[in-house]
Order: C-alpha cells, then structure tokens, then sequence
C-alpha cells in the first residue's frame, strides 16, 4: 500500500517506505569541522547568513563550525537485511584523525537497539570506500581484521573497487584512505565475502544501485522503492545542508569536484517536488525529508 504521506520519523529515527522498514544506526555523531575544512568556496559571511535557516544543530552559531553525522542505515525487507554505509568503526588506527582514532563507539549496541544482530545481516553495501563508509565491514578478533558480519555478502561497485586497489598496489606501504582500505576493505576479500557489482546492481525488487559518479570515481546511490513510495539513501552525493543552499559546493574530498557538483544538482533537481525521500550519510537527524525547490536552490520538508 503507498503510504502517501511518508515522512522520516524522529521518534522511530527511520521511516517505511511501503512494506520496507529503513532505521538509522548511528557511529558518531555532532562531529564539528571548520566549514572550510570541507567546503573550499565557503566564507564566515555565508555561513553565518545560513545559522539561520538551518540552526544549531547543523551550524554552531559561535564559531560557525559545521556538525555532521556518521550513520549507517539498515534497510529491511520481507526477503533481506541490508546495511549500507558502515561508518568508522571500532580500534581503527587514524592517528591523523583523533576522534575517528581508536574508537569504542556505540554502533553494534545501536544496531542491537534497532533488533538485529551481526549474524542477520544478509548483505553490506557501501556507497564508496572512504574511511568513514567502511570502518565497521570489520572488527578486530584475537588481533585480525575479520568481517563483522559473518554470513553478509558484501557487494562494492567494481569500478569503486578498481580504482583504490589500483591505488594501493601502487603504493602499498603507504596507508591509503587514512589504512581504511586494508584495514576494512581487504579483510572482507581476503574471507571471501565480497561480490563485485555493476553500479545499477540490483539487490532485489525495489533496492537497486544508481551510479553517482564524481564525491569518488565509483560513487554509487542505494534507491528503495516499494507500494509507489521512494527513498534513496545517497552517501555523500550531499553533505551537508548548506549544499541545499550551495548546490554548487563540492568538498575538498571529492575526486572530481566538476562532476560531483553535476550528480548532487541532478539528485536534488530529480528529486525536487516528489514525493522521495533523501537519506544523505552526513546529516544530522532527523534531518531527512523531501526536496522543495526554492529558486534556484533547495529546500527539505520533514
Ligand atoms: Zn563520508
């Protein structure tokens, strides 16, 4: 049955999309960056102008720091429990990131909280392969690396694959994606538990992968759709809110700010005036809604 006036719900901290149950699991959470930590083409003037409109929880008024979220979510159907984006983990060494380093963070707790277990998780998608999108694909066990989720098939988009192996078997001793890749990405390989897809992989009726190309060279979407009603949890093709009002604004971590900058214009122009749902990793709930054009920027309607 479409539910017609489908809403994220704060409460819930999820949201049906017809018969499909998607639940946010948060890792970290309020973390605060420099807003040109993140945005190169921003300015104090800008920010300050949209404390505003967005509010405390997504803009520090005082020293106009920007917060952000670090959250997966868990998509569940009649057939599959799906966990996209797996956030930064438990142990990891990220010595050039003190509050990403050495976590003990509340992730696995939260996703018992939200009624599943390590062990019900069918499958595990990650929108790319940055630090902050696999760190928990693993756990530390008797001082390995092993999957966290012993019977999940892993599915990464092969050319998002491609391109960082590519990378690290140029320079293998140096850590790349801050040691994310060999520390959260190879020991899934090596268990024998990743699938390589296509970027329009279809994992059953209703959730599929749509290429988003440019936030990193193999960017993917995860689309749910079920009874007319319409979600895409979108990574970070979006950031932050502020890319509402600065559509234009990549980050300083995307691959190709040119294109990244066409496939977030291109996500919000398709989904502006529908009825879709946007669940971007990054912001702070329950920020999750759907798009209204406002000029020519952007608006989300909880
Ligand atoms: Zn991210």
């Amino acid at each position: 049955m479409a539910n017609t006036d489908m809403k994220w719900d704060a409460q819930l901290d999820g949201c049906h999309v017809g018969g499909i149950s998607i639940k946010r699991i948060a890792d970290l959470e309020s973390y605060p960056l420099p807003a040109g930590a993140i945005f190169p083409d921003q300015n104090d003037a800008i920010i300050r102008g949209l404390t505003d409109r967005f509010g405390p929880l997504h803009i520090d008024p005082g020293s106009l720091k920007i917060f952000l979220s670090f959250h997966s979510f868990v998509i569940r159907t009649d057939a599959h429990t799906i966990l996209v984006d797996l956030c930064l983990g438990n142990d990891k060494i990220r010595a050039d990131r003190p509050q990403w380093h050495m976590r003990s963070g509340p992730f696995l707790g939260n996703l018992a909280a939200a009624g599943v277990t390590p062990e019900d998780v069918d499958f595990v998608m990650c929108t790319h392969l940055h630090a902050d999108h696999v760190g928990w694909n693993t756990k530390r066990a008797d001082g390995e690396w092993v999957p966290t989720f012993p019977k999940a098939e892993y599915l990464f988009a092969e050319k998002e694959y491609a391109y960082w192996r590519a990378e690290y078997d140029k320079n293998p001793p140096e850590p790349l994606l801050y040691g994310a890749f060999e520390d959260s990405v190879l020991p899934v390989v090596a268990a024998g538990q990743a699938t390589m897809v296509a970027g329009d992989h279809r994992v059953e009726a209703g959730i599929y992968l749509e290429p988003a190309y440019g936030h990193t060279p193999g960017n993917v979407v995860v689309h749910v759709e079920d009874g007319g009603d319409h979600a895409i949890v979108c990574g970070d093709a979006i950031h932050h809110p502020v890319q509402l009002a600065h559509p234009e604004w990549s980050t300083n971590f995307c691959f190709d700010a040119d294109q990244s900058r066409v496939t977030r214009t291109a996500l919000l122009e398709d989904c502006a005036g529908t009825g879709t749902l946007l669940l971007p990793a990054h912001f702070q709930a329950p920020e999750f809604g759907r798009i209204v054009r406002d000029g020519r920027k952007f608006g989300i309607e909880r």
